[in-house]
């Protein structure tokens, strides 16, 4: 798929990708190019560089698209049939600007809504969420200063942005529980029901109870986070198909 924010910069020789070539997503993976977006643009486009992206981030204005997402970009070796590449300008030890950070948060709730992967930092190369090419390690090419430090730690931010578009602040049923709700124990119950329809597992309603508790985590978190489970999105489809929409 093409995604409808990026500038479309395709397509590259197909010595660079294979089409056809993405098995199941599992998330999105952060690159910094070590260079300037033009630049890397143009060694994209060279038939003999054999390397790709699906996405660049420049440090400002809207990212591009090289390679479509159900083609397989040649960016982390044994992690490019599961995840989705996006380099970024700069250099490693570079913190990524406002904008890069933004189109990242919009990008990553875009492939979210495609592919329903886990909404988090992930730091396992067969889990799920955003990682770093660093996550993968040599059999992801041993880039280990790709995209560098101060980038993997903005990671929490970009998935909470991410989180904040799928579930705006003035979506009108956090509103309601955000002023009648104010016993934690209750509002974990209220949103397994609300949100699994069904009631809270052991494990689940002490972490979220805690967490509203000593002030880690919000409503709106607990909420977005049911809802972007796996079980949550079986539930809203579920819901949806039943009243027609
Ligand atoms: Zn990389």
């Amino acid at each position: 798929m093409r995604y409808p924010a990026a500038v479309w910069s395709g397509p590259l020789p197909t010595t660079n990708y294979e089409p056809g070539g993405m098995g199941t997503v599992n998330g999105l993976v952060l690159h910094i190019e070590e260079g300037t977006e033009p630049g890397t643009d143009a060694w994209f486009h060279n038939p003999t560089s054999i390397v790709s992206a699906h996405f660049g981030n420049p440090k400002s204005g809207p990212l591009q698209q090289w390679v479509d997402t159900d083609d397989m970009a040649y960016a982390e070796v044994n992690g490019n049939p599961n995840w989705i590449s996006v380099e970024h300008e700069g250099n490693s030890g570079d913190s990524l600007t406002a904008s890069q950070i933004q189109n990242d948060a919009e990008l990553l709730a875009w492939l979210f809504r495609q592919y329903g992967f886990t909404l988090q930092v992930c730091d396992d190369p067969s889990g799920q969420g955003v990682a770093g090419h660093v996550t993968g390690g040599a059999a992801w090419g041993n880039h280990l200063d790709c995209p560098g430090a101060p980038i993997m730690a903005q990671r929490q931010s970009i998935v909470d942005k991410a989180h904040t578009i799928l579930h705006p602040a003035t979506d009108p049923i956090m509103e309601v529980l955000n002023v009648s709700i104010t016993d934690p124990e209750f509002a974990v119950r209220f949103l397994f029901r609300f949100c699994l329809h069904r009631e809270a597992d052991p494990g689940g309603f002490t972490t979220y109870v805690d967490g509203l508790n000593n002030g880690t985590l919000t409503l709106d978190q607990v909420m977005a986070d049911l809802q972007d489970s796996t079980e949550g999105q079986a539930v809203i489809a579920a819901e949806r198909k039943a009243i027609g929409i």
